[in-house]
């Protein structure tokens, strides 16, 4: 297989985590012969210092071109006097819109050696993988009208509006997605009150007529809330519009206990975009004890979602799942007292385990 990945490390810990990711990724193009082109171009604080920009155009062609792009992490404190469009964090934004992927996935899985990470009690997070399929291009961030009265009392307002071909895209994603899993979606919504809920709940259960093997229930965002909570088991993939799955996914990532190990994807634009859900944690860059799991999990998802190489993928998050059962920790996950790897050590170890795992699947594979 054959891609061109543009690397985008960003700021703080980005460029420590990125390096790890594409460790792995050269180590599955050693095993798989796989070939990676990379680049690597500028983002946020780092592109501010080089161009007086967040997002250069050279970077927004460079991911336009490529197959995929791995970002790190964007943010940092010394911009932080910058008025909101000039700070890193707007490279970020527009990447996403120059992008155009309307689907943003959240997977949040408890790895069995990490529950008692959790503040959830172990044997409610045990167990636990869910999938957050969040609609990202409409909803109430985009709908128009929007705005301040400008005279009177002081009011404002924003407006949540879908298309059918919106939610119809997305909900594909999610069907397409279970069907490789375990086969249910929670379609989330609040239909009992908003229009543009009831229009997604039809429009969905539409869809699922195409998806027979593939059970479909309903919940209401405030239920699911608390499901996620009590019985997040319950879930495999959760469907939801932009605002719920803002919320939902961040409230479903408390589950596995530690931002350091969480992946996320933006698909079905034009270009793919994968990156670990944390920021660019300035108060431990440099350091080299930032977990670099989040954006190695990315690159399981790259190959899942963007080559479709399943197997390739799981030999990935089989190769984390044995280094954190093995005992390995970055400082984040460690409990009290416990030793500690670095971030280059985590690397390692994991390219290791899956040196091992591809090994044998690659001589199975003969
Ligand atoms: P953060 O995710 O950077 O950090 C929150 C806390 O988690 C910090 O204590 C940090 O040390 C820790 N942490 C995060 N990732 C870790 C990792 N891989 N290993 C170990 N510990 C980790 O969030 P923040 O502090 O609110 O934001 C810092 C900067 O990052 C801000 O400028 C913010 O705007 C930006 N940010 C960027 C993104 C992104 O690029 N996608 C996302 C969130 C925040």
């Amino acid at each position: 297989m054959k891609m061109k990945v543009t690397l985008l490390p960003g700021d703080g810990i980005g460029p420590e985590v990125t390096r790890e990711a594409v460790r792995i990724l050269n180590v599955m193009a050693r095993l798989h012969g796989h070939d990676f082109e990379f680049q690597t171009r500028l983002i946020g604080g780092a592109a501010i210092r080089e161009h007086g920009v967040p997002l250069p155009q050279d970077t927004v062609d460079t991911c336009l071109r490529s197959d995929a792009v791995l970002m790190g992490a964007v943010g940092a404190p010394e911009f932080d006097s910058l008025p909101p469009v000039k700070k890193p964090e707007t490279g970020l934004l527009g990447l996403r819109q120059a992008l155009q992927g309307f689907a943003n996935l959240r997977p949040a899985s408890c790895y069995p050696a990490l529950v008692s990470s959790s503040p959830l009690r172990p044997e409610v997070v045990s167990g636990a993988d869910i999938m957050t399929v969040r609609e990202l291009l409409g909803g109430l961030y985009f709908g128009q009208p929007r705005g301040f009265a400008q005279e009177g009392e002081p009011a404002a307002w924003n407006t949540m509006k879908y298309f059918e071909s919106e939610i119809a895209r997305v909900a594909h994603v999610a069907f397409k997605i279970a069907s490789r899993r375990r086969r249910k979606v929670t379609s989330v919504d609040k239909a009992n009150v908003l229009e543009a809920s009831q229009l997604w709940r039809k429009v969905v259960t539409k869809i699922a007529a195409e998806y027979p093997d593939v059970t479909l229930e309903h919940l209401y965002v405030d239920s699911c809330a608390m499901r996620l909570v009590t019985k997040p088991t319950s879930f495999d993939v959760i469907l939801t519009e932009n605002l719920f799955g803002d919320i939902l996914s961040d409230e479903a990532a408390v589950i596995t206990g530690s931002l350091g190990t969480l992946a996320s994807a933006t698909i079905g634009g034009i270009v793919d975009l994968y990156e670990p859900v944390h920021g660019s944690a300035p108060d431990i860059a440099g350091q080299g004890i930032a977990n670099p799991i989040g954006a190695i999990a990315s690159t399981a998802m790259l190959l899942r979602h963007t080559a479709g190489l399943e197997q390739d993928a799981s030999e990935i998050e089989s190769a984390i799942a044995s280094v954190l059962a093995a005992g390995h920790r970055t400082k984040d996950i460690a409990a009290a007292g416990q030793s500690t790897v670095s971030t280059e050590e985590m690397g390692e170890l994991i390219a290791d385990a899956l040196t091992k795992i591809a090994g044998k699947s690659t001589a199975a594979r003969k």
